[in-house]
Formats: C-alpha cells, structure tokens, sequence
C-alpha cells in the first residue's frame, strides 16, 4: 500500500482557514442514546455548520488553497446537492465566481438556494447532456478551476477538520462513526483520528442500497456501481475516488450500511428526542449506531450528524411515513 496522499498537516492548515469561517458545531449528547446503545455517543452536529453541512468545510478549504488567478477567474462544480451550495458560498466570502451545474429538474429550493449564495447556476439536460463533459468544458472556455465534491486533496483536508474539532472536545474516542459517500468525509476522518486517537476505530456507514465502499474494501480496488435508489441523496455515489480510496483502504476498519427504513427511524428519533432536524444522508452514522448490528458497548462513540438540509414538505412527509420500530 502506497503512503495516503492525505496527511494530518493538511488538515491542521485546513482547520487554521476555517477557524472563525466555519462553526466550530456543538456536540450534544442524549442519555436515552446512550441507554439504547449501552455506550457513551457524541454527536457532533455538522447539521448544525454553515449552509446546513459539513461539505463548507472542504469547499472553503479547496476554495481557498487556490492561487489568486485561479480564484479571481472562478470556480466550476457539478453538483444538485451539499457540495453545490458549500462552493457558492466558499466562493462569495473569498471573492472569487462560481459556476454550478445542475440538471434542469434540480429542485427549485436547491437551484434558489444556490443562486442566493451567490452562484450561477448553469442548467443542463441530464438526458441529453454529460455534466462532467459539460463541466470541463467551462472549465475550458472560461478559465474556471473544477472542484469535486470528494476526490480532491483539499476538499478532503478539509471534511477532515470536523472530526479533528470532535476529538478536541470531547476527548478520545473508542469508534468513530461516518456517514459515506464518496469518502472525502471518512477519508479526512480517519487521518485526523490516526493522529488524536491512534486506537480509534473508524468505521464509514453507507446507504444498503449503495454498498460500493464495502465491496471495495473487500476486494481492495474501487468498486462502481449504478447510482443507488436510496433515500441518502448525499450518498448516491457510484464509486470511491481515485484520493480517497487509498486512505479509507488504509485507515477504516470497517465499512458497514443503513438501510431506508433505519434512516427515516432516526430522522424521527433526533426531530422528537432532541429537537434536530437532519437529512437522510446525515442520518446514516447515528443509524448504524441505533441498529444493535455494531458492539458499542461500554464504548466513546463519535458520531457524525453530517448535514440538515431537507425540504420541509419531505421531511415531514418521511416522518409520517417511519416505521418506529428501527429506532427507539
Ligand atoms: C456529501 C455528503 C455526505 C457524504 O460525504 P462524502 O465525502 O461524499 O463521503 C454525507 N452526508 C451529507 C449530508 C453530505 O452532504
């Protein structure tokens, strides 16, 4: 196995960027939690960061690790979800343009959303159109630097500091818990915890559906999928990245999976126990945690609440729809 790419002093840097940009979120905990578990839980409420997501953190890191020509002639991402937003405002606080691309049935809350933040948002047919195609040809024409949601060194430096800031808080932990996608949370997670609690173990929990992490972890190369129906938009990833493989094959003990019905139980557990609101995708950690499938007892279990952004109208329509029963 090649050194990780991704070092603890990246994420040191990241954390001096960040530091009064993005909030340091707290970490609250709940008895009826650790009763359920028979553990002690940390959650730590990236719900709770600017625009609703830990993904500011990477994006304002990656943003600002530019050269000052690069970032005055602009930043392009292709993106409907978290990433979109945290870049629109990464660009907006550190001057320089972004150019988002989004299918044109993106939801309207997400597309105004980005446009608030300042972005300009470039629609594209996603039936007829390749947005990655469509998003290095703008990078082309215009001059404009590509940011990835995950697979980019400093997007994952800067995932890596909300874990970093966890340890602080609370001290040492036994398990980390982290939501996956395309692995830029749980591959910064896990060098930050390599570092502040080497005996950490750091598991990345990711939708059933879309189990590409374990399989490759498994197979010990990146494994792709078709996109996962699920209800964690934040995970549909179809494959790890060419960065953030490498260092979750390394530093991760184990991966393991929600399902749907999990998600929806927890969304209801955090609404009515503890009054936070999360996202499916920030539901997958805490899931995992609820299950009864891991052995947390006894344990200091770091769990990460990655994002809260959800449409009102969903999230209530989830709720009423929640089988009790998975969590609770
Ligand atoms: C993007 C996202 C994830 C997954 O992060 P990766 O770095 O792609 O693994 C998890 N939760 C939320 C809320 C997200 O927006």
């Amino acid at each position: 196995m090649t050194e990780p790419g991704l070092r603890f002093a990246n994420i040191e840097s990241a954390r001096q960027r960040l530091q009064g940009v993005a909030h340091c979120t707290p970490v609250l905990t709940s008895r009826t939690a650790d009763a359920l578990c028979g553990a002690r839980l940390f959650f730590k409420c990236e719900n709770l960061q600017r625009m609703g997501a830990f993904k500011f953190r990477g994006a304002y890191n990656a943003v600002a690790c530019l050269e000052p020509a690069q970032r005055a002639a602009g930043v392009v991402a292709f993106s409907s979800g978290n990433h979109a937003q945290a870049i629109a405002l990464a660009c907006r606080l550190l001057g320089s343009r972004a150019v988002i691309v989004m299918p044109h049935d993106a939801p309207h809350a997400k597309v105004a959303a980005t446009r608030e933040y300042g972005g300009e948002v470039h629609l594209y047919d996603r039936f007829r159109e390749d947005r990655e195609a469509l998003g290095r040809e703008l990078a082309a024409e215009r001059g404009l630097s590509l940011i990835p949601p995950y697979d980019h060194l400093d997007v994952m430096a800067g995932q890596g500091t909300a874990a970093a800031e966890l340890i602080e808080q609370v001290g040492p932990l036994d398990v980390l818990l982290v939501p996956l996608g395309g692995g830029g949370l749980l591959s910064g997670s896990a060098v930050a915890a390599r570092t502040l609690c080497p005996d950490c173990a750091v598991l990345g929990v990711e939708p059933e559906a879309g189990d590409d992490g374990r399989q490759s972890l498994r197979a010990g190369r990146i494994v792709h999928i078709d996109t996962p129906e699920t209800l964690a938009d934040g995970a549909q990833t179809q494959h790890l990245g060419v960065h953030t493989f490498p260092v979750i094959a390394a530093l991760v003990q184990d991966i393991v999976t929600a399902s749907d019905a999990e998600l929806t139980a927890t969304m209801a557990w955090f609404a009515e126990r503890m009054k936070l609101v999360i996202e499916p995708t920030g539901a997958l950690a805490a899931a995992a945690a609820f299950s009864g499938r891991l052995d947390l007892s006894g344990k200091r279990v770091g769990v990460i609440l990655s994002g809260g952004n959800i449409d009102l109208a969903r999230f209530s329509a989830l709720l009423a729809n929640t089988n009790r029963a998975h969590a609770g």
